[in-house]
């Protein structure tokens, strides 16, 4: 990985100069909450004064950028004794600025399932292909736990990652076009003093991070405690509401629907993102339900972040963003679940 530095006048620059070019989407403060906290949302950025970099975290992750919420797949229409459909994938070029390290992360797994050699989703493709990213180093957030799973900091994925030294970012770049993209302005060769005051910011950033969760075993404890009274505690109090699977930035469980014009000349196939903790989620032709028990959904979405997905690609889905903790309107939080069922297993 190459290493430059960057002033921060040469970084406004450079967005004014992707501004001008570009759809640029970074982080904007788009209200407060009751706590006082600014809320912050990633959004297309119209000038160099929305983009906040000094965000905590947003509330829906950058997924929607590749995996929209709902998503026209094709349309199609019968003219003259004959059809045609039209599949229109998303190829204008955009800058996703200011991700952190575990919402890369997050789209790292989602390129494990999307780019798969089998039944690849080509409409994600495109639009990861022609998303330049721009990630930035943070302080950790509040709720998440990124630094239990190993996703507080990430390697690649991106094609430029700032880390802030003060008056200018240290900048690792991971792809020929970011450091192409570097060619537009000034930038300088990395000094002894810029490395030793990069790992003075990274060594500040870790000291943030409060105790972390011993989760090697986590795979194996689920298993164990498959019948566990964590399960209907924690789902007694479930809602079946999804909002922890809408925001979270690697559940890709969607459905498909086709609507249908009454003339029967034209329609369209429409994909929605969907939730597993939803009442009908594992319901199937004739009525029956696999999982009908609230308790049994939520046991499913655990698994599945921690236990299937591990299986499949060596490593858990979840990334630790803590979103689904803070969204959850009943108060379910993987850390407190987690350690529920660690404790748990440690007593029996
Ligand atoms: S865990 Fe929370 S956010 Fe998820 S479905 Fe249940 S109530 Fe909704
Ligand atoms: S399960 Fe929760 S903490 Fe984990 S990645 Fe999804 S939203 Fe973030």
């Amino acid at each position: 990985m190459l290493f430059r530095i960057l002033d921060k006048q040469e970084f406004h620059s450079l967005v004014d100069l992707m501004l001008e070019s570009t759809e640029v989407i970074g982080p904007k403060k788009i209200g407060g909450a009751v706590d006082g906290r600014p809320i912050h949302q990633y959004l297309p950025l119209f000038n160099f004064h929305e983009l906040d970099l000094e965000y905590e975290t947003t509330e829906i992750p950058a997924k929607s950028y590749f995996l929209p919420y709902l998503e026209n797949l094709s349309t199609w229409r019968f003219t003259d004794d004959d059809w045609s459909q039209e599949i229109a994938y998303r190829l204008h070029p955009r800058v996703i600025l200011g991700l952190h390290a575990c919402d890369i992360n997050a789209l790292l797994k989602l390129d494990k399932v999307m780019t798969r050699e089998f039944f690849p989703n080509p409409y994600y493709i495109s639009r990861r292909k022609n998303s330049f990213i721009i990630g930035v180093d943070h302080h950790p957030c509040r709720g998440g736990f990124c630094r239990s799973l190993g996703t507080d900091t990430v390697e690649r994925g991106f094609d430029l990652f700032l880390t802030d030294l003060g008056d200018r970012y240290f900048v690792a770049i991971d792809s020929e076009r970011g450091f192409t993209m570097l060619h537009l302005v000034t930038v300088r060769q990395v000094t002894q003093r810029d490395t030793d005051d990069y790992l003075a910011a990274r060594q500040e950033i870790a000291s943030g991070f409060g105790p972390t969760l011993e989760l090697k075993q986590l795979p194996r404890v689920l298993d164990l405690q498959f019948d566990s009274e964590v399960w209907r505690r924690w789902g007694a109090k479930c809602l079946s509401c999804g909002s922890c699977a809408a925001v979270c930035p690697t559940c890709y469980c969607y459905g498909v629907s086709e609507s249908v014009a009454m003339d029967f000349t034209r329609g369209a196939k429409v994909k929605q993102l969907y939730s597993c903790n939803l009442p009908d989620f594992a319901q199937v032709a004739g009525g029956h339900d696999f999982r009908p028990e609230r308790e049994t959904r939520l046991r499913y979405r655990y698994y599945h972040q921690h236990r299937g997905f591990l299986e499949q690609y060596d490593e858990p889905k979840c990334v630790g963003c803590g979103r689904c903790g803070r969204s959850c309107l009943a108060g379910i939080n993987p850390p407190e679940v987690i350690g529920d069922l660690l404790a748990a297993e440690e007593s029996s």
